[in-house]
């Protein structure tokens, strides 16, 4: 996120900005998701990847109307935080070959992502709350709720099936 591009004055337009910035992370976590399940394992994490994605589709359109709101056309700014952090997954998901093991270092890394989106999201709406934006307000916290759920289902998984086999 380039926070300091001279393009951007007033706080509707640092706003504007990480909606692009969140839509773009959106984006690439849709198409990192599917490989993310190919190589997990365990029953439950599977499903809780594949519920997520779909929830991540609909997040996407959900941001195509907070695009319509501010009557913006909907455009990504890329954002290097995101792309870093599934690098970062691909690469360490290589490097484990125990399935396992494997299986507790994608956890990992879909909290990452997961705390990415929970941070981005809950700015946004104390932005959108303070700048009048209710609407919009509503529909970020329906996707930062569908997040943290996400979260609390992965640290569930994690530490009553996941790690145990991991950790033996
Ligand atoms: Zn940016
Ligand atoms: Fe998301
Ligand atoms: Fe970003
Ligand atoms: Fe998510």
């Amino acid at each position: 996120m380039g926070l300091f591009a001279k393009d951007i004055n007033t706080m509707d337009d640092l706003f504007l900005h990480v909606v692009q910035d969140i839509y773009y992370a959106e984006q690439q976590i849709k198409k990192a998701l599917p490989d993310m399940i190919a190589k997990a394992t365990n029953r439950e994490l599977t499903a809780a990847l594949k519920n997520h994605l779909e929830e991540t589709q609909k997040q996407v359109s959900r941001l195509e109307q907070v695009f319509d709101l501010l009557g913006q056309k909907a455009k990504a700014a890329s954002c290097p935080a995101i792309d870093g952090i599934i690098k970062e997954a691909n690469e360490i998901a290589g490097e484990v070959s125990d399935k396992q093991v494997l299986d507790a270092a994608l956890i990992a890394a879909a909290q990452a992502v997961e705390h990415y989106e929970i941070t981005r999201y809950g700015t946004l709406i104390a932005w959108a709350e303070e700048l009048d934006k209710e609407a919009v307000a509503k529909l970020l916290t329906t996707t930062l709720n569908e997040e943290k759920a996400a979260d609390r289902k992965l640290s569930s998984i994690a530490e009553k099936k996941v790690n145990l086999k991991a950790a033996r």
